[in-house]
C-alpha cells in the first residue's frame, strides 16, 4: 500500500492501527517545555515515581483498583510490556494460552519467551469470546498464562463484568496467571462498559498482570508509552529486566504522559465520540454488502467481518481462496487496503479500520462493495 501511495495511487486504508488524530496540544506543550526544562537525562528503570502515582491515581479513579507504586513498571508501549511480563513469567515450555481471533505479536512474543502459543479459536457465535468451557480442553500441566485483550483488536469485541468474573473465578481454580491487555479500554460504545477482569474478579489480582498505556486513547503511539500493574515481586523482576533492556523511557515522554492521564478527559471525549460515529458510519455502509457477516463491535476501531462467501469466486482468471486473497484483490482492483484475518488467527475475515474521516469511510465501502460484486 505504501509504495502504490507513494507512487500517486490514491489507496483507501481500513488496515491501519493508530488513531488518526494528533497529540492533544496540551500534552505536546508539557513534552515540549519538559525538554526545555532540561528533562533529558536517564530515568529510572521503573519509570518515574510522578508518573507512578499518577497511573496509581488513575487506576483507583477510573478502574476502581488499588496498587501502590511499587506494583507499578512503566515501559516502552504496551507491547514490550507484554513482551517483558512474558520474559518474566514464561519458562522453556511453558504454556500461553492465546484466544484467537489475537492481536499478532502475541504469539510470536511468547516464542521470543521459549513458551508454547496456544491458540484457543473462538467465532461470532460467542461474539470472539472464550469461556471456562472452551478452555478447559486446552489446559494441561504445563499452562502458565493466558492472555486476555478486551475490548479486542481485531474482532471489536470486549467482555462483560459477569463474564469476566466468571473467567477469573475459573483461572484462578486452575493457577493460571493472566496477562490482562487493556489498550482499547477507553474505546467502548453507546451502554458498553469498559471493566477490568481485577475489578470483576478480585481474586485474580495476585495472578494478574494488567497492560495499559496512552497509544490508543490518547493519540499518543509514538510516544511509546505503556504499563503494567501488578504483584509486587512481578514488578521488581520485570524491572531487572528493563533495567538491562531499555533503562526507563524518556523523562519528556512520562512527563507529557502525566498530562494525558490527568488533564486530558476532554479531548479523549472528543477523540472517542468520533470513533463512535464513525463505527455507526461503517456499520451502516457495510451492511449494504451482501454476504457479508460482523458483530457489531464493542468498541476499538477495528470491525471484523466474515468473507467467506466470496471465496472459489473470480475475477478474470484470478480465483480467491481466502482472506489473504481478497485483501490482495481489493488493494489492486479496488485500491483499498484491508488486513487480511489469517494474521490475526481469524482466517475467512477482514479486518478494516476506522481511523479515517466518514467520508472517507463511505467512499472505502462503495470501493469494496463494487470490487466484490465483480467476482463471480
Ligand atoms: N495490544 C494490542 C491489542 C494492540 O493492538 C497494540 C497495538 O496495536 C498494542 C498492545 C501495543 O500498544 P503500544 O503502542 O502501547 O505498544
Amino acid at each position: 500500500m505504501r509504495e502504490m501511495r507513494a507512487s500517486g495511487v490514491d489507496v483507501i486504508s481500513f488496515a491501519t492501527g493508530e488513531p488518526d488524530f494528533d497529540t492533544p496540544a496540551g500534552i505536546c506543550a508539557v513534552g515540549k517545555r519538559s525538554i526545555d526544562e532540561g528533562l533529558t537525562r536517564y530515568t529510572p528503570s521503573a519509570g518515574l515515581l510522578d508518573l507512578r502515582k499518577a497511573i496509581v491515581e488513575k487506576l483507583q479513579r477510573e478502574n476502581d483498583l488499588t496498587y501502590d507504586e511499587n506494583e507499578i513498571i512503566v515501559t516502552c508501549g504496551a507491547k514490550l510490556a507484554i513482551y517483558d511480563a512474558l520474559q518474566v513469567i514464561v519458562n522453556e515450555g511453558d504454556e500461553v494460552i492465546i484466544p484467537a481471533p489475537y492481536w499478532v505479536s502475541y504469539p510470536e512474543q511468547v516464542k521470543l519467551a521459549d513458551g508454547i502459543p496456544i491458540i484457543v479459536s473462538t467465532t461470532a457465535n460467542t461474539s470472539f469470546k472464550v469461556t471456562p468451557q472452551m478452555l478447559e480442553e486446552h489446559i494441561t500441566d504445563k499452562t502458565k498464562a493466558i492472555i486476555l485483550n478486551y475490548p479486542c483488536n481485531p474482532t471489536g469485541s470486549t467482555y462483560t463484568r459477569e463474564e469476566l468474573s466468571k473467567l477469573g473465578e475459573y483461572l484462578v481454580e486452575k493457577g493460571i496467571a493472566i496477562i490482562s491487555d487493556e489498550i482499547y479500554e477507553k474505546l467502548v460504545f453507546g451502554d458498553v462498559v469498559h471493566t477490568s477482569i481485577v475489578a470483576a474478579c478480585p481474586e485474580v489480582r495476585s495472578h494478574t498482570i494488567l497492560i495499559n498505556g496512552v497509544s490508543k486513547g490518547y493519540a499518543m503511539t509514538g510516544w511509546r508509552m505503556g504499563y503494567a500493574a501488578g504483584p509486587r515481586d512481578i514488578i521488581s523482576k520485570m524491572t531487572a529486566f528493563v533495567g538491562q533492556q531499555i533503562y526507563g523511557i524518556p523523562a519528556f515522554v512520562q512527563k507529557a504522559c502525566i498530562e494525558a492521564l490527568t488533564n486530558s478527559g476532554e479531548d479523549v471525549a472528543m477523540m472517542m465520540g468520533e470513533f463512535e460515529t464513525r463505527c455507526k458510519s461503517m456499520v451502516e455502509v457495510l451492511s449494504t454488502i451482501p454476504g457479508l457477516e460482523f458483530c457489531i463491535p464493542d468498541g476499538t476501531f477495528y470491525i471484523f467481518p466474515n468473507v467467506s462467501s466470496y471465496f472459489g469466486k473470480k475475477f478474470k482468471e484470478r480465483t480467491i481462496d481466502n482472506s489473504t486473497d481478497l485483501a490482495e484483490y481489493l488493494l489492486k482492483e479496488a485500491r483499498v487496503a484491508t488486513m487480511s484475518g489469517d494474521a490475526f488467527g481469524g482466517p475467512g475475515h477482514l479486518r478494516l479500520s476506522y481511523v479515517i474521516s466518514k467520508e472517507g469511510i463511505e467512499e472505502g465501502i462503495r470501493r469494496l462493495k463494487r470490487a466484490l460484486e465483480k467476482l463471480k
